[in-house]
């Protein structure tokens, strides 16, 4: 099966002027991105990527491009991105959460050692 369509996007660089440029392909139930920033010339997940994967339009270089980045959100839904986001940021909510008691047993246990409680 060959590659039924692409859209290509212009990425803001936060070093250059000059945008990169991610391409989107789709076939049936699969899309895949390149971009043709150095992280992505190595094959690694880009922050110009995830922020197209996560709908966010500031990384638009641009603003036109509002309908194309609506388009690939659309075709996500069929493939099982959203699905591996929401295990992310469900992750990233119990690691806050984690720091958040590691925290408050510091303390507890600052306020033990340093006798800071009233008795
Ligand atoms: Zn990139």
């Amino acid at each position: 099966m060959g590659v039924e369509k692409n859209i290509e996007i212009l990425a803001k660089s936060s070093s250059s002027d000059t945008p990169y440029t991610v391409r989107c392909y789709f076939e049936e139930n699969k899309i895949s991105f390149f971009c043709s920033c150095p992280a992505g010339d190595n094959r690694k997940l880009c922050k110009h990527v995830r922020q197209i994967i996560a709908g966010d339009d500031s990384i638009l270089y641009d603003i036109n491009q509002k309908k194309e980045l609506e388009e690939i959100n659309n075709s996500l839904q069929k493939t099982q991105i959203p699905l591996l986001l929401l295990e992310i940021s469900k992750s990233e909510y119990l690691l806050e959460e984690t720091k958040r008691n590691i925290k408050k047993a510091k303390k507890k246990l600052e306020n033990v050692i340093l006798n800071k409680l009233k008795q």
